[in-house]
């Protein structure tokens, strides 16, 4: 899709009103902040976060950083715990995200953690960012604002020439200071390096009180939406089911008769919002074996496709 006109919204009081009304409804803005441009959406809105990866092109569900205003926020959504105590009050706001346990009721889409039981947030200190935030009052899934694959971009004309006609918005607020992606640490149990970035690690471990298991690129850690283990469904899974077998429950897509349905209009955004929830709900209902639908390739349709072939792939 690159239908859209891409406004481009100035740092004041009008571009932070129209930003946020934008996102309340449901559309895309990219924003500065002090480590690159975010491509932004309201990270409780299933469509919304779905128009993020159809956007960038990305070719896998993988999970997106939550951005809030401040830490009373950040603990709306994750569990908190000490570790993340001292390394907020020393870090935040900043280019540092913080991996911690999901709330259950946080009320954010599923698409924005990938289905994982762990969440990434992050208070940025770019005060543009941090009025946006202020502005809207929730939180905003936003990962680089670049198409996937591309550089990532650090004044608001690389966006334009990126995500231009693909995107409600971007709010020009000059260029990003650290040009450098945020520094990742989990601490859902030992305290876990899983992206170095914008902050140096010893800065890091002084703070902690500790030193950090560090994670190799090469470790599937920190790319966990490549993980099959990490969102399968109980049940077996079979792609491309044109009929059904004994004993399965059928995820459709487009005007099939079956037990749940992506999109019956054949919409492959709306597929991408239903599909987490899909798969919880037929976990819930105690389902064994689930056929799925044929679904296109184009589009959303390979992050659906790939989100699918993981959970279809023997579990480890
Ligand atoms: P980007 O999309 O460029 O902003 O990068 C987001 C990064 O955050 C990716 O490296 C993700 O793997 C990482 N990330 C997001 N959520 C989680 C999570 N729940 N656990 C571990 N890493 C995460
Ligand atoms: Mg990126």
């Amino acid at each position: 899709m690159s239908d859209l006109t891409t406004e481009i919204l100035k740092a004041d009081a009008k571009g932070y009103a129209r930003a946020s009304a934008i996102w309340c409804s449901g559309g895309l803005v990219a924003f500065p902040t002090e480590t690159v441009y975010g491509l932004g959406a309201d990270a409780r809105n299933d469509l919304a976060v779905a128009r993020i990866f159809e956007a960038k092109g990305r070719p896998t569900f993988n999970p997106l950083i939550v951005h809030v205003e401040n830490v009373t926020r950040a603990q709306e959504f994750v569990e908190w715990n000490d570790a993340a105590d001292r390394i907020a009050g020393a870090f935040w706001p900043g280019p540092l995200t913080l991996v911690l346990p999901l709330k259950p009721d946080s009320g954010l889409s599923p698409l924005v953690t990938a289905g994982l039981p762990t969440l990434a947030v992050r208070v940025p200190e770019h005060p543009v960012a941090k009025a946006l935030l202020t502005e809207f009052g929730g939180p905003i899934a936003a990962p680089s604002a670049n198409p996937s694959g591309k550089i990532s971009p650090t004044q608001a004309n690389h966006v334009l020439v990126g995500l231009g006609g693909k995107i409600e918005g971007v709010l020009d607020g000059g260029s990003c200071t650290v040009g450098l992606e945020s520094t990742i640490i989990g601490l859902s149990e030992t305290p876990t390096l899983l992206r170095p970035g914008g902050l140096p690690i010893e800065a890091l471990e002084t703070a902690l009180g500790e030193t950090m298991v560090r994670h190799s690129t090469a470790d599937p850690l920190i790319a966990p939406g490549q993980m099959t283990s990490h969102y399968a469904p109980g049940a077996s899974v079979r792609l491309n089911a044109e009929t059904l077998n004994e004993g399965e429950l059928l995820l459709g897509f487009g005007p099939v008769s079956c037990d749940l349905n992506l999109s019956e209009a054949g919409d492959l955004r709306e597929a991408a919002a239903n599909l987490f929830h899909h798969l919880h709900a037929l976990d819930a209902m105690k389902a064994t074996a689930i056929a799925v639908s044929p679904i296109p390739q184009h589009g959303l349709g390979a992050a659906i496709n790939d989100r699918l072939k993981r959970a279809a792939a023997p579990r480890d």
